[in-house]
């Protein structure tokens, strides 16, 4: 691996850069606090960096600190690595900065941003389910985003609400890039988790870029009557309801037509068929209630 260099104030990118910010980073550049929460391979702590910007305050960052014998017994050091490699390119507002990474002999150490109003699955869980200018304003964030990450040829293939943190602001920030994939060609892979995977990942064919309108489809669904369309008790059920596109709207809670319309132009078997992301932004549900800040502030 080699050693991420990039500071979270970003000083290389100004006037100032010198050799001195290239410099390795380890545990000691940083005041730990309190814990965030805790991961399958570690812990996540709110962090300070210690080395003094010229202009702004110290750094407040998130910690995440990873076992190296954990990610080898589960043997997805493949997949940390594509991860850090991906989302420390990225920057969006609604992708979480992965600002660099470090290591010691035992663990491995993610530097990232600070999402100060943590996870939005709790928040879901919460409230059961999300009002139409709620959820409308995540979905038109998340379809920036991944218009973003299309843009670079990244797709994320595992959109789901315990991947999505939400910042200071109520901004939704997409976090986990553990599944993503840079891709030049078609994948066949099978990842993520089943609920939120298209027909043509459960059936292991070709798959591209359309697999994240699908995931952003069954979310919004989610979002609206707090839980995914095809759940059901077993793998087995939620498998052939995903194949077959089974998707119903209960009558309750009550939902506008036109997030019916939307999610069922999203959950379409045929990839191609399914409504690009830029006309996402342009559908009358949207329009009507997305902020268009591009944040919910409750
Ligand atoms: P993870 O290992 O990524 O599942 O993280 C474990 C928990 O730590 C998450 O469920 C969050 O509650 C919290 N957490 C992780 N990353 C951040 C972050 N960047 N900002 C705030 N909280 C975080």
């Amino acid at each position: 691996m080699a050693i991420a260099t990039e500071s979270p104030d970003e000083r290389k990118a100004t006037s100032e850069s010198t050799a001195a910010d290239k410099k390795r980073w380890t545990l000691n550049d940083f005041d730990i606090g309190k814990p965030l929460g805790r991961g399958k391979f570690g812990h996540v702590y709110l962090a300070r960096e210690k080395r003094v910007s010229t202009a702004k305050s110290n750094h407040i960052v998130a910690l995440k600190v990873l076992f190296k014998t954990q990610l080898k017994q589960s043997q997805v050091e493949h997949q940390l690595r594509r991860e850090v490699e991906i989302q420390s390119h990225l920057r969006h507002p609604n992708i979480l900065r992965l600002y660099g990474y470090f290591y010691d002999q035992k663990r491995v150490y993610l530097i990232l941003e600070y999402a100060a109003k943590g996870e939005l699955y709790k928040e879901l869980q919460r409230c059961m389910y999300f009002s139409e200018r709620r959820a409308a304003t995540y979905v038109a964030s998340l379809a920036r985003a991944l218009i973003y990450c299309h843009g670079k040829h990244v797709i994320h293939r595992d959109i789901k609400p315990e991947n999505l943190l939400v910042g200071a602001q109520g901004e939704l920030k997409i976090a986990d890039f553990g599944w993503s994939v840079h891709t030049f060609n078609r994948r066949k892979t099978l990842c993520g988790t089943l609920d939120y995977l298209p027909p043509e990942m459960v059936e292991s064919v070709e798959h591209d870029a359309n697999v994240d309108i699908w995931s952003l489809g069954v979310l919004c669904y989610e979002f609206l009557y707090g839980v995914p369309p095809f759940e059901a008790k077993e793998h087995s059920d939620t498998y052939k309801r995903i194949v077959q596109v089974d998707l119903k709207f209960p009558a309750k809670p009550i939902v506008s037509s036109a997030a019916k319309d939307l999610i069922s132009q999203m959950l379409v078997k045929d990839s191609s068929q399914r409504l690009p992301l830029h006309k996402l932004l342009e559908h009358p549900w949207i329009v009507q209630y997305a902020d268009p800040s591009g944040v919910y502030r409750g």
